[in-house]
């Protein structure tokens, strides 16, 4: 008898490969084989998961377990009575161009210039803006990928989300994910129905939109916060500061101050000369300067600690994002990270962590920022799907970034997963899972990784120049470009004389009036104005003998082959042609 599992109404994929005790890469082909897209760290549903099971033809029944789901809010630590208030966590989400960083960038003013020194865009992860003398902490999450990670793992320290709406373009896929996600967390949801400044904003579609989403917006008497701005023109975007601190008050946000600094990793890099830093946000406690942070398997004395815009700070409380140095090692985005006694408990903790594998926040072995994928667009577009590694969350973020220019209407790069560190085995399961290329950036692959790629058969292929990988995608992308047809005229034949007609050839005789008839080629068949047929030609003619070509005012023979019986009439044109495919290139 088939052995049953007791799963929830929702169980994402890591968990049900878990439960099947199947690999993952296997559970999310098959999901991929009945088109359902989804990563490790997302959920499906029971009914799809049924299916799959079936599918999979594994001796399994799944039941379903009783209703005891508690929404993700509940990860958040419940305050105690002399809990502080703290600023609101913020972030911003939505459909790709829909204005998510040009409103961050909005929202976060001055500090825009900075952050893009050196060309290059420097993910700081979050940052803090004082409104009304009040802050409220955005997690800086512009890109897909960040985006998605953050869904994963910010999850409970998000206390509200934006969901941002082009007014011109309509709730699209990873608006739904976004609101899905958003509800799924028990996140305060505020819709910034953005460009409204656009012709061919229409609002009112948007909130008939979010009906169908059940999303009812105020005015048509439901619950849901929905404003319209415009992150080009700055307009709204005062307003949408101000909800976010009422919906903050309503909440009455608050944390513990007087326990252990506790928090989490929102990005990690290591720079030059410094070694590994980490960004985190701070969920209670107050860290401070020269306390012992353990995170994940590796811990830091904090001889900095900066505040997000590289001030130095004694201190900081919940809510702050903070950058750290002092790590070991570098800390894993996405792992929670606790102040320890002293060197010795935090060392301790970090080598027990260390010994059981297993990481903090983490599906067990599986690092999920590497199995991000976007939505596929509901498009006729072809896409290149690809796997992106890169040695930092900077060059990750440029790499992605520049990618991006290179969609246009008929190709796109389709991000299936991205990552920070060397080419993994999971990365080598996911791209072949998905049909997709691995490419590293500044990155390294093990000689083990190396053979399963070939065993795998997957393309991976490492640059250490941007431009060079980006060229390399661009090259995959023409490739993909369906050819242009060119319709080139030759010469016309006024026909003379028909000689012979069966079901499927004529043969008749005319004369050159216009260019020359060169082999081989179709051709319309013209009476007048109307055009009889499209045929091609299957020879010429001059006097007994067969030619591949005949000049102007020339006198030939054609045979030529039809689809139909065509009844040829003596003054008859046949309007000689080739249809030749020319490959395109990308003007980029
Ligand atoms: P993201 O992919 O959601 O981060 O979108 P971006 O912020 O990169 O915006 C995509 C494009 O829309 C950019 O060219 C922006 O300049 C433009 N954009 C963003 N917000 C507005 C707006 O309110 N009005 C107009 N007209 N354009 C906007």
């Amino acid at each position: 008898m088939a052995a049953t599992i007791e799963i929830e109404d929702m169980i994402t994929v890591g968990t049900l490969a878990e439960k099947l005790m199947i690999p993952v890469s296997r559970l999310i082909a098959e999901l991929m084989k009945n088109g359902v897209m989804v990563t490790v760290n997302e959920q499906i549903d029971f009914d799809t998961a049924q299916i799959i099971v079936e599918e999979l033809g594994l001796d399994f029944s799944l039941q379903k377990q009783a209703k005891a789901e508690a929404p993700l809010l509940s990860h958040k630590k419940v305050a105690s009575e002399n809990a502080q208030s703290r600023p609101p966590v913020v972030a911003v989400m939505g459909h790709v161009d829909h204005g998510k960083t040009t409103l961050l960038d909005v929202i976060r003013g001055t500090d825009v210039a900075k952050r893009e020194a050196g060309g290059i865009t420097q993910h700081i992860s979050a940052y803090q803006v004082e409104h009304k003398g009040r802050k409220i902490t955005f997690l800086d999450t512009p890109g897909h990928e960040a985006f998605a990670a953050i869904r994963e793992h910010g999850a409970h320290l998000t206390d509200i989300a934006i969901v941002v709406v082009a007014a011109d373009d309509g709730i699209k896929p990873q608006t739904i994910e976004a609101i899905r996600f958003a509800r799924k967390a028990g996140v305060r949801i505020i819709v910034a129905i953005n460009k409204i400044d656009k012709t061919g904003a229409n609002v009112e579609r948007v909130k008939q939109q979010l009906s169908e989403q059940k999303l009812l917006v105020e005015e048509w008497g439901g619950d849901t916060i929905a404003l319209e701005m415009s992150a080009k023109t700055g307009k709204g975007v005062n307003e949408l500061l101000d909800m976010i601190l009422l919906v903050a008050d309503v909440d009455n946000l608050r944390a513990d101050t007087d326990v252990p600094a506790r928090g989490l990793i929102i990005e990690s890099h290591v720079e030059q000369g410094r070694g590994p830093i980490a960004n985190g946000l701070i969920e209670e406690g107050i860290l401070r300067q020269g306390d012992f942070v353990v995170a994940g398997a590796t811990y830091a004395k904090l001889r900095n600690l900066e505040s997000s815009n590289g001030k130095p700070l004694q201190a900081a409380s919940p809510s702050t994002p903070v950058v750290m140095s002092g790590f070991k090692v570098l800390p894993e985005f996405g792992e929670e990270f606790s102040v320890a006694k002293d060197e010795k408990v935090a060392r301790s903790m970090a080598e027990k962590r260390s010994n059981e594998g297993t990481l903090t926040g983490r599906t067990k072995g599986m690092t999920s920022n590497e199995f991000l994928r976007m939505i596929k667009r509901d498009n006729e577009t072809n896409e290149l799907d690809v796997v992106i590694k890169a040695d930092t969350q900077g060059s990750l973020t440029s790499v992605i970034d520049s990618l991006k220019t290179l969609d246009n209407d008929e190709v796109m790069v389709r991000i299936v997963g991205s990552g920070i560190g060397s080419i993994t085995e999971n990365d080598l399961y996911l791209a072949h899972a998905s049909n997709a290329i691995v490419y590293g950036f500044n990155v390294t692959m093990q000689s083990n990784v190396k053979h399963l790629a070939s065993r795998q058969k997957v393309i991976v292929r490492l640059f250490d120049i941007i431009y060079e990988l980006i060229d390399d995608v661009r090259e995959d992308l023409k490739a993909l470009l369906s050819p242009t047809i060119v319709k080139t005229e030759l010469g016309r034949l006024l026909v003379r004389a028909i000689f012979k007609t069966t079901k499927s050839e004529v043969i008749c005789g005319g004369e050159v009036t216009k260019g020359k008839l060169t082999l081989p080629a179709l051709a319309t068949v013209m009476r007048g104005d109307d055009v009889l047929a499209e045929v091609e030609i299957l020879g010429l003619k001059r006097g007994p003998t067969e030619v591949k070509e005949v000049l102007e005012k020339e006198m030939c023979g054609v045979n030529f082959k039809t689809t139909h019986k065509l009844e040829l009439q003596e003054g008859d044109r046949l309007e000689f042609f080739r249809r030749e495919s020319v490959a395109r290139s990308l003007v980029i």
